[in-house]
């Protein structure tokens, strides 16, 4: 007995030291299977909780909050717009020229600012002014390319992608932040007062004409270019969906008018809890997050979270084996900012997502975040070069043996592989609960999901989990039907096109 409970003798990596990863690996494996009766389950209780939360107010982890949007555009929308979005650790600006139906998109520019970390934990004033700031620079540069028409003003769209308890199409208020924002003085307002506060502060005469979620603003982009678009999901740093609803199918609206008996659903899925195959390395996540027991669903497939979750993992298989030597790299104990992990994205995409840049080998901040989990089950090579650089550079794990390597793509590929298919389970979670409600609808036709954001844009064996999960699910009969297509930017446009649509200017 004495001896069972002996220290581990450490050993360079061997037989020995791999010995005692595999009993946490099988589990890890066991814990994050999502075989067809377990995705099953996550889709049922998405299309369940779905109907609770358009029953009534606070009914169930999913808000369901009414858009209104209740008229997608139609190509017919005329004059210059702009749109602001700000989503995460960059705001974008942009402004577009529509041309109606024949013309379309005559000309359109857009330009992308990072927040200064500080931002994200500072005031509500200090961040609106910064956008404003940003907004008021980029107005400036219009060029005579663009055309303001006679006897009306620049207005924008403002895609704000938080929860907003939208109050009607050009207000609402947020009701928490996700992603690691903790702006304070925010929560509780209308954040289109906030916007327009600022606009007074320093001069720039815009009007905000929409207020919309980027799922939202997807959904409308990508409708102007295919009618089809019934649903848009955004898998980015944080995730949601939407989707077109029947206004008889929302029993807490109790009949209020709505002109053309559709309106745009913003789920916030990110919320959505219940049958998720969790693990201690999730639980041990939230409980550190500043948002714990919030945003379950989000924890579990989005951007921000997965790399998280594999550095935890790998933490407890480093102390537990010689996975990685003989002594425990301190940097494994460092946990994930968002800075950082925005940073990297913008810095993957400029350089090509899969182009380790030389700066990640040795900077001291740096830790594991999803894009490295991309690379590194990219590399192909027999020796997993790009999988040792990373996990020298992120985790200062030096001369990792090719043992230990296979290990770590096989917990990226674990860990990656759950998010995707649950988030493929959410999808057929919308599309059943409105093919349930008018049989045909959505399975008999053709039927577009829009999907944008970083992690579905850059991370394949993401899409590709998705996409086989969602087949798995509907069967291949009626997965023919269903188009999961990439729609990329459709929320710049989209928040311009719902400007438009509403403008105060334009009939
Ligand atoms: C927010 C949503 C947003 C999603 C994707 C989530 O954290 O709650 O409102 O649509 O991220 O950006
Ligand atoms: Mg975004």
């Amino acid at each position: 007995r004495r001896r069972e409970l002996a220290v581990p003798v450490r050993c360079s990596l061997s037989a020995a030291g791999l010995a005692a990863v595999a009993p946490i690996l099988r589990d890890l494996k066991m814990k994050c299977d999502t075989p067809l009766p377990v995705l099953r389950h996550v889709a049922d209780s998405m299309s369940a909780d779905m109907r609770a939360g358009l029953a009534t107010n606070g009914g169930s982890d999913l808000k369901m909050i009414l858009s209104y949007v209740d008229s997608l555009p139609t190509g017919n929308e005329l004059g210059l717009f702009y749109a602001l979005d700000l989503g995460g650790t960059n705001f974008r600006v942009l402004r577009v020229q529509l041309g109606g139906k024949e013309e379309r998109i005559i000309d359109t520019e857009f330009e992308q600012v990072s927040i200064p970390q500080e931002l994200m934990y500072g005031t509500t004033e200090e961040l609106f002014d910064f956008i404003v700031s940003g907004l008021a620079r980029f107005v400036e540069k219009e060029s005579t390319k663009f055309h303001l028409a006679e006897g009306s003003k620049r207005e924008i769209g403002f895609t704000f992608s938080f929860p907003v308890k939208q109050t009607s199409i050009d207000s609402g208020i947020l009701i928490k932040w996700t992603k690691g924002f903790a702006v304070s003085g925010t929560a509780g307002r209308d954040v289109v007062v906030c916007l327009n506060e600022a606009l007074v502060r320093q001069g720039l005469d815009i009007r905000v004409s929409a207020l919309v979620n980027d799922a939202v603003s997807t959904l409308a982009g990508a409708h102007y270019w295919d009618e089809d678009v019934k649903v848009a999901v955004i898998l980015g740093t944080g995730t949601n969906a939407c989707y077109v609803e029947s206004i008889e199918a929302i029993p807490k609206l109790q009949g209020s008018a709505y002109g053309s008996g559709k309106t745009i659903i913003n789920i916030e899925w990110g919320a959505f809890s219940t049958g998720l195959p969790l693990t201690e390395f999730d639980r041990e996540m939230d409980n550190e997050s500043i948002n714990p027991g919030e945003q379950l669903f989000e924890k579990t497939i989005s951007g921000m979270y997965l790399g998280e979750i594999v550095r935890r993992v790998l933490k407890k298989m480093a102390k537990a084996s010689t996975l990685f030597g003989d002594s425990f790299p301190e940097k494994l104990s460092v946990p994930f900012s968002l800075r950082q992990i925005s940073f990297i994205i913008e810095e993957y995409i400029l350089n090509d997502w899969m182009v380790i840049h030389p700066c990640y080998h040795e900077t001291e901040t740096m830790t594991l975040s999803t894009p490295h989990l991309c690379t590194m089950q990219q590399d192909d090579s027999g020796d997993l070069d790009k999988v040792g650089l990373i996990l020298s550079g992120t985790l200062g794990v030096k001369n990792s043996s090719l043992g230990a390597r296979k290990i770590v793509q096989d917990i990226c590929d674990t860990i990656v592989k759950r998010g995707s298919r649950l988030a493929g389970a959410g999808i057929v979670g919308i599309l059943q609960k409105v093919e349930q409600d008018s049989i045909g609808q959505i399975f008999q036709k053709r039927t577009v999901v829009a999907m944008d954001g970083g992690l579905y844009e850059h991370y394949p064996q993401y899409r590709h989990y998705l996409k086989e999960a969602v087949a798995e699910l509907l069967g291949v009969e009626v997965f023919k039907n269903v188009f999961i297509e990439h729609t990329k930017d459709g929320s710049g446009i989209g928040a311009a096109l719902l400007a438009a649509a509403n403008s105060k200017y334009f009939a």
